[in-house]
């Protein structure tokens, strides 16, 4: 059994520790491997990243760090990956960003429909409004719409916290079972990997993501699962790491995804 954490952020993106910082932490938190998943938002027309993103010209310099990190930590594997943002027309933009730079692994996000972010407390009560006035199916349905597309761009290996747009607490209230599934089966020919996150037991919705009938469909799919807290400061670096080491468990999981230089490798967990 490994220790893992799969979504840690720098102050090469939003985070609030350095590379070293964290990797000091893991060390005494006893984890085996860790992997750094620093934003990359950049919306495709304006070409300007989001405030939360890294420098697209940064990557090369991350990248190093997180290499030298590791040789100076001897027993500790320290991966480097990066969490983007999907943003229709974005795909040949990533592309050259992704083969430029020698990544372990890329996860995607939905963090945005339209204008509104979908888990930023600054948005919270426009998206809130927003769903009483239209109800969440109509969001839930774009926002699979979304992840469907960014899936089908086959440019990704993990899907990060498949459904964040839960955030705040909202329901569905109808059955989105067909939808869900469909980009699960894409995903599982695309050997990608689904993210158990324990972020969401930070916020409103107080429960891991994705929701255990999601969880249940990767696991009857056979689709790999990683491991993540998404970590901005150096305490949430196992926040809530046991919940979600007992959640996929509880589905039946017993191993884990990992990945060097964009091959997967699973590790017991
Ligand atoms: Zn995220
Ligand atoms: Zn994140």
């Amino acid at each position: 059994m490994v220790k893992v954490n799969y979504h840690i952020h720098s102050t090469y993106s939003d985070g609030r520790a350095t590379i070293l910082e964290y990797v000091e932490e893991a060390v005494r938190k006893g984890f085996h491997e860790i992997a750094f998943t620093e934003h990359l938002a950049i919306r495709p027309g304006s070409m300007k990243k989001l405030y939360y993103s890294i420098d697209a010209s940064k990557i090369g310099d991350y990248i190093e760090e997180v290499r030298e990190a590791e040789k100076s930590f001897k027993g500790l594997k320290v991966k480097a990956g990066l969490e983007v943002d999907y943003f229709p027309g974005s795909e040949s933009l990533l592309k050259d960003i992704f083969e430029s730079n020698d990544l372990d692994f890329t996860m995607v996000s939905i963090h945005w429909i339209g204008e509104f972010c979908l888990d930023c407390v600054k948005y919270k009560k426009a998206f809130e409004i927003a769903v009483k006035e239209e109800g969440f199916d109509k969001f839930y349905s774009k926002y699979l719409r979304l992840l469907g597309e960014a899936v089908e761009s086959g440019l990704f290996k993990v899907i990060a916290h498949f459904d964040v747009v839960r955030n705040w607490g909202f329901k569905t209230s109808s059955d989105f079972k067909r939808d869900e599934l469909k980009i699960l089966e894409r995903a599982g020919i695309l050997e990608m990997a689904v993210e158990v996150s324990s972020k969401g037991l930070r916020n409103p919705i107080n429960e891991p993501y994705p929701a255990r009938r999601i969880l249940e469909y990767c696991g009857s799919l056979h689709i790999p699962i990683t491991l993540g807290t998404d970590a901005h400061r150096l305490n949430e670096i196992d926040a809530n790491y046991d919940s979600i080491v007992e959640y996929a468990r509880s589905v039946g999981y017993s191993e884990l995804a990992t990945f060097n230089r964009g091959k997967l490798a699973l590790v017991s967990l």
